[in-house]
């Protein structure tokens, strides 16, 4: 295409009642093709005028793209005047009939006349489905111009957009399609909040699109992008991946096929520490988490599962003092455990977990008191304490994960 003309179809337009976004998010996606816009042509729902644009856009103009006016209404005649200035007919098409008339059964409505109008298509277009309303769009490659014609409300107009017309386009220009995504992982953040944290965002990015999924204790963000570049592809993701971060980075810590288990050992790996763990509650599951990885002796020493006191006396070396003065599950015997292990496996790291798993309360502590203790490569221990809600599993589940996520910051 040399040039390509938006002509949005609708008399609020010229009243200044609505915004002509259409226009705007349009332009934006030509650009991106690569593809020149020449011209923004407002109309109001007047067949003569609108005749008038459509032959005064074909001459300078090879790809007219139309917006609004394909309701079933009276004033919705995008389609009828281009039909009439195109010499072209306009038939029935019976899928976008079937989508309509699904379409009104599914929402128990009924379906009036005037709604079958919507599935009248120019004769020898191609039909783009419209996933968020009823009207179809459709595609017209004439002999020196292409016409396009997208609804008016821009969550019919973007998604039609971006899933169909942009390959319509991407295939008379004779290029395809790439599509690109990235799952970007977080920890330690409900969906809820994420989700909030990032409303603004999901809401407006059309390309690349978010998608969030909550999953094992975690949520993640699935972004896709589309362009015919996979470079462009990527560079539009990562634009997006570091807005994302910019708000929600505290708690991310990988990429798609990642686990905060093999983030965190691969990180211990790289920087040639050692690491061993003292496991109350979660007896063995840290151990087992990471030693799955390959090379994991290189990188783990060994464990202690202590779950009685007399273990974590007798075996560990924690100090009867303070199994009697905190408990067991305190801030300090957690402290203990991981200085303790990290001595007597002689590791760089160690790691402790301490806690109430339930379903019972123990030594007066409510289910879900978790103490995680850290004694680190620089001589300090520090203890992070949680309360989480859940079932026994769940709670063991999310502890050893929240161990690794406070090992990775
Ligand atoms: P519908 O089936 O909803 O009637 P339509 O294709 O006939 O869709 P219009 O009737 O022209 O479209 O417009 C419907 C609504 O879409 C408008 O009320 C307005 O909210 C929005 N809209 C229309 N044109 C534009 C535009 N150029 N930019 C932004 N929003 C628009
Ligand atoms: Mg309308």
């Amino acid at each position: 295409f040399r040039s390509a003309e938006i002509i949005a179809v609708g008399s609020e337009l010229l009243l200044g009642q609505i915004c002509n976004t259409n226009a705007q998010f349009l332009s934006k996606q030509l650009a991106e093709l690569g593809i020149n816009v020449y011209f923004h042509t407002v109309v109001g729902d007047n067949p003569d005028r609108l005749a008038t644009a459509i032959h005064t856009a074909k001459k300078r103009a090879d790809l007219l793209i139309f917006t609004g006016g394909l309701g079933p209404t009276k004033d919705d005649l995008t389609k009828e005047t281009i039909s009439k200035v195109l010499q072209k007919n306009l038939v029935m098409d019976h899928e976008a009939l079937s989508n309509i008339e699904a379409y009104y059964q599914n929402t128990n409505r009924m379906m009036s006349e005037n709604n079958k109008k919507q599935a009248i298509v120019l004769e020898g277009s191609t039909v783009l489905p419209n996933d968020y309303g009823m009207a179809p769009g459709m595609a017209l490659a004439g002999r020196d111009h292409t016409y396009i014609l997208l609804p008016g409300p821009p969550k019919e107009l973007q998604p039609m957009f971006l899933n169909y017309g942009r390959e319509y386009i991407l295939s008379k220009l004779g290029v395809k399609e790439q599509i690109v995504s990235k799952v970007l992982r977080f920890f330690g953040i409900g969906e809820s909040q994420l989700e909030t944290d990032i409303d603004d965002l999901i809401e407006q990015q059309a390309n690349p699109t978010i998608a969030p999924l909550a999953g094992d204790h975690e949520v993640t963000l699935r972004l896709t992008a589309k362009h015919h570049s996979e470079v462009e592809a990527n560079r539009l993701i990562n634009e997006t991946e570091k807005l994302i971060q910019s708000r929600v980075g505290e708690h991310f810590y990988g990429y798609d096929e990642d686990t905060i288990f093999s983030v965190l050992f691969e990180k211990i790996q790289h920087s040639r520490y050692t690491l061993s763990s003292a496991e109350s509650l979660t007896g063995g599951l840290f151990s087992e988490k990471m030693t799955a990885f390959t090379g994991a002796s290189e990188v783990i020493e060994g464990g202690v599962v202590c779950y009685t006191n007399e273990i974590k006396q007798n075996v560990l070396g924690v100090s009867a003092q303070t199994l009697e003065d905190h408990g067991a599950v305190s801030e300090e015997c957690a402290a203990e455990m991981a200085g303790r292990v990290k001595e007597l496996f002689n590791t760089d790291i160690g790691i402790s977990f301490t806690g109430v798993a339930g379903p019972g309360v123990m030594d007066g502590k409510p289910v879900g008191t978790v103490f995680i203790g850290l004694a680190l490569p620089n001589g300090k221990t520090v203890v992070h304490p949680i309360r989480l809600a859940g079932g026994r599993d769940s709670i063991r589940q999310r502890t050893v994960k929240y161990g690794c996520h406070f090992l990775l910051k």
